[in-house]
């Protein structure tokens, strides 16, 4: 059995930066990934990512923006961490060697971004995920004698140990189908976001919460699940995303009629408004008919300068090209809100421990909480690097101090190679498709789940996702191979998708107010007195998932009312 001091499952922007951080602290590491690290999503980070490191800026400010943004839902503890350890960690990147763009005196180049009192993005272009997740990995190949990298690994499941500790975790070798036990002292998940239980979305097919499922499952309460983002401008067709650099640069919101409705919703920040103000202004106009026939509105990105949109806004011009035929740089490009992050997952401390010993989260699948209702443009990659990091010095520092776990008994290898043995084996045309299924997922989690929702529509989408987990299990695949069999990693997705669509769908009823993200038309208000306070999913055996609560603390702000 291959043993490590920490393993971290996931090598997007969390991942790696944890395992750089448990490696310095001394640490051998194993990095796990279903795709090649940097195929991770965060590859897909478009406009930059925050940090108050302008002298008149101040980590207050990006912190009460932040909190703000939350709809007072985040932890301010927290966020004071998250902002005040931002400007560090720019400028040890910047040394590691990311390229961030500079202005012409030389100094970093900051953007506006949605929510901010001040121009406080550092970017590479539009390809900043891209820039930070190369010069990581490179960094990592510098540790290849501590830390060994599985790469096209899949993790299936978190082993424990009889106290209930996490000792490791079973994986399964995309390239030849051998299934191994890995054991560590420390497991950390930085396994991403799960936004392919929607369709569309701007996530990638790899989304699937995987990490978020397998934490649940063996008992790790999931917190704020209901806060699921809509992004304020992905493209009609098909969801992808016109990232909100483009409104930063200066790109302005139309209805049909030629209006700039922002002016109406949030006269002071218009289209730099956070983003579920945003979005839910676009389905207002979109509801009431003031769209065009195709669904959409008008982002006008011409409004910038062309030479600055081909210089800071390349990738939107190729996207707005290949995939809605559209030149940006001399017409406006129909949007409308579409799924794009989840505030919510695997309740963790500020260290990113979460309620199992030995288990840890960081990034997208973990919600410490900085988001809290709604989270700032620019805020996720700050939240990655910073907490990854976290977890990788505090899960080193619980390895070390501790003797390696024994191995679990052979029974435990064998009852996953049966399960997974088990859903090959299914009867072709027995059941429905796992495509189908997932299809019938996500248009159910748009339909129901979106930026505006009630409890009929909350009801009629968990009866469906549950009625879905019951045809998972029947579900049946073509690929009946070792090698490269995507078919079979996507039958175990799809648990994993119905897993945390089921924790999303119970949040939302559970939340009887609206706030951030969560607008229930048949609860406008927000409401502190009763719902200011997180919601916790926990697993419930067989049953219903069982739903507690948290305190949301509370350092220096006190809830006001939000307007922009
Ligand atoms: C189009 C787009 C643009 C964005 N732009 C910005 C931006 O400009 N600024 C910003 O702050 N945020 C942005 N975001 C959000 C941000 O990119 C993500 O929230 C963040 O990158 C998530 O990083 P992560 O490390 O948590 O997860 P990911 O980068 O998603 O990495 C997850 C890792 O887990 C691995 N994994 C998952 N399941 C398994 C399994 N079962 N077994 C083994 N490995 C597994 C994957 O292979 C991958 O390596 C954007 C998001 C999108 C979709």
């Amino acid at each position: 059995m291959p043993a490590h001091d920490v393993l971290i499952i996931g090598a997007g922007l969390a991942g790696q930066r944890a395992a750089l951080a448990a490696a310095d602290a001394g640490a051998t590491v194993a990095i796990m990934s279903k795709v090649h690290p940097v195929r991770s999503h965060s590859n897909a980070a478009a406009g930059g990512i925050n940090a108050a490191l302008n002298p008149e800026d101040s980590w207050e400010s990006h912190a009460f923006d932040t909190v703000k943004g939350s709809d007072y839902l985040g932890d301010q503890d927290a966020i004071e961490i998250m902002c005040r350890e931002a400007p560090d960690e720019i400028l040890h990147l910047e040394h590691l060697g990311v390229t961030f763009h500079r202005s012409e005196t030389g100094h970093l180049g900051t953007r506006a971004f949605g929510g901010a009192s001040a121009a406080r993005t550092y970017y590479v272009a539009d390809i900043t995920g891209q820039a930070l997740l190369h010069v990581l990995y490179e960094q990592l190949m510098k540790y290849h004698q501590t830390v060994e990298r599985y790469e096209e690994w899949f993790t299936t499941s978190l082993l424990q140990d009889d106290a209930g500790s996490c000792t490791g975790a079973i994986a399964r070798n995309i390239r030849d189908g051998r299934t191994e036990v890995f054991g560590a002292k420390a497991v950390i998940q930085a396994s991403g976001g799960a936004g392919q239980a929607f369709k569309p979305t701007t996530n990638a097919l790899i989304c699937t919460g995987d990490g978020i499922a397998q934490s649940y499952r063996i008992g790790a309460p999931l917190m704020d699940m209901e806060m699921v983002q809509y992004h304020p401008t992905t493209l009609v067709e098909n969801g992808f995303l016109i990232t909100e650099g483009a409104r930063g640069e200066g790109a302005q919101l139309f209805n049909k009629d030629g209006d700039r409705f922002m002016e109406s919703y949030a006269p002071n920040k218009l289209e730099l408004a956070s983003r579920d103000v945003v979005s839910r202004a676009e389905q207002t106009e979109i509801n009431e008919g003031r769209g065009f026939e195709d669904g959409g509105l008008a982002l006008d990105i011409t409004l910038v300068d062309r030479k600055r949109i081909l210089e800071a806004l390349r990738e939107i011009v190729n996207i707005g090209r290949d995939f809605a035929g559209v030149d940006i740089t001399r017409e406006p490009i129909h949007i409308r809100p579409g799924q794009h992050y989840i505030m919510g997952g695997i309740k963790t401390d500020v260290h990113g421990q979460t309620d199992i010993p030995g288990l840890y989260a960081a990034g997208e699948c973990a919600c410490v909480s900085v988001h809290g209702g709604n989270r700032l443009g620019a805020n996720s990659l700050l939240d990655t690097l910073i907490f990854g990091r976290r977890s990788g010095e505090h899960a080193a520092g619980r390895a070390m101090a501790m003797a390696q776990p024994g191995e679990p008994p052979e029974s435990r290898l064998a009852d996953e190679h049966g399960w997974i043995a088990g859903i090959i084996a299914r009867e072709r045309g027995g059941g429905r498709r796992v495509s189908q299924i997932k299809d019938e997922l996500g248009e159910t989690m748009n339909r129901h789940c979106a930026v505006f929702r009630d409890e009929a529509g909350l009801n009629q989408g968990l009866e469906i996702v549950r009625r879905l987990k019951e045809e998972e299990r029947s579900a049946w695949i073509d690929d009946a191979g070792t090698v490269f069999n995507q078919d079979v990693l996507g039958a175990i997705e799809l648990g994993y998708m119905l897993d945390c669509a089921e924790a999303m769908l119970v949040g939302a009823l559970e939340r009887r107010e609206s706030r951030g993200a969560q607008y229930r038309t048949d609860f406008p208000e927000r409401n502190d007195g009763e719902w200011l306070k997180h919601i916790n999913v926990s697993r419930n055996g067989d049953d219903a998932p069982g739903v507690s609560y948290s305190p949301v603390t509370m350092t220096q702000w006190e809830p006001e009312e939000r307007t922009y």
